[in-house]
């Protein structure tokens, strides 16, 4: 058995409730499957206990990493020291307010909520099926798609500093732009958010969703990890397009690669690593850049 750090014996004397996992691979928690050890992952359940590792940490002196279902995240392969708190399991239910609003908590799947807002006959959140991440990662980006984004539906936001402390912000206080929020300058974890919806019979919302999986399916390597579009949308152009436009299709970094069925996406071959992945976006950028002197921005967050 290899010896814990000082950090982890620290931890697991002043936790009391929260399950923690130490040298944790983080290939086992993000989309893509990359992603060295975790000196320390906590899995709180619920916001008591998100609230006691935040205090722990604190008290620890460590200021920790937050993720949601690691569906766009690019972890390093040496791994990542320190404290990660994984919300995936964390902050779960769904309940409607009213005629139009609808409160979910930040470690529902966007798919979920989708799902929840069309059985109640609430039409806005169409979009966010099939985004595999959760709804805090969601609103926290900004996660948008098919004409779609969070910030047209995000009435409130219910955030905790990395102290504990509860505030409630509205939509606008967000700051929300294209897959971006506050919180990505302030940082702040999403507890839960509230969304206002249109009423709209089901059978319709129903077609949206359909129509947009059906779009999803055909264009998307699905069957190959990935943290989802690689690159951001860039000012006078689409990113995927600009890529196919280069000749990039297929274009290979070890087992990174730009996929052959959307430009857009970056798909782990097998065995890719992060510094894989980090020379391919770099590549890519590179090449587009000097074939069409547009700048491509990654979209994935890499740690
Ligand atoms: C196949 C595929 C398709 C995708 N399609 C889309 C798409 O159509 N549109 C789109 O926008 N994205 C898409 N994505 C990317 C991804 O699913 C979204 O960005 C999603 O919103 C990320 O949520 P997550 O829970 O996985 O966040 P993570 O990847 O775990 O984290 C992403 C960032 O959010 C922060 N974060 C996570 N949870 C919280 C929280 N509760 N509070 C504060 N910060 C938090 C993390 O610190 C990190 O910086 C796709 C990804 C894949 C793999």
């Amino acid at each position: 058995m290899t010896k814990m750090t000082d950090f982890q014996q620290k931890i697991s004397v002043f936790t009391t409730q929260c399950q923690l996992r130490f040298d944790e691979p983080m290939s086992k928690h993000t989309s893509f499957r990359i992603g060295g050890p975790a000196e320390v992952m906590a899995f709180p359940r619920n916001k008591e206990e998100l609230s006691e590792i935040l205090k722990t940490a604190v008290f620890l002196d460590q200021k920790p990493i937050i993720m949601g279902a690691g569906t766009n995240i690019l972890a390093p392969d040496a791994g990542v020291s320190g404290l990660v708190i994984c919300l995936k399991d964390c902050l779960d239910g769904m309940e409607q307010l009213d005629d139009t609003h609808i409160r979910v908590a930040a470690g529902v799947t966007m798919t979920r909520a989708a799902l929840f807002a069309m059985n109640l006959g609430l039409s806005g959140l169409e979009f966010a099926h099939g985004i595999p991440g959760t709804v805090g990662g969601g609103v926290y980006m900004n996660a948008g798609a098919y004409g779609g984004e969070i910030c047209q539906v995000c009435a409130r936001v219910e955030v905790m500093d990395l102290t504990g402390n509860v505030c409630v912000l509205s939509g606008s206080e967000m700051d929300f732009s294209y897959r971006h929020s506050r919180l990505e300058d302030e940082g702040g974890i999403v507890i839960s958010a509230d969304f206002e919806l249109i009423p709209e019979p089901i059978e319709e919302i129903r077609n949206k969703i359909q129509d947009f999986l059906g779009r999803r399916k055909s264009s998307q390597p699905l069957d190959l990890p990935s943290a989802g579009s690689a690159f951001k949308r860039p000012v006078g152009g689409y990113a995927a397009a600009l890529i196919e436009q280069s000749g990039l299709k297929g274009y290979q970094v070890g087992g990174a690669a730009v996929s052959t069925k959307h430009a857009g996406f970056v798909v782990n071959m097998g065995g890719a690593t992060a510094s894989d992945v980090r020379r391919l976006l770099q590549e890519v950028s590179d090449i587009v850049y000097n074939k069409t002197g547009i700048h491509l921005e990654p979209e994935i967050r890499i740690w």
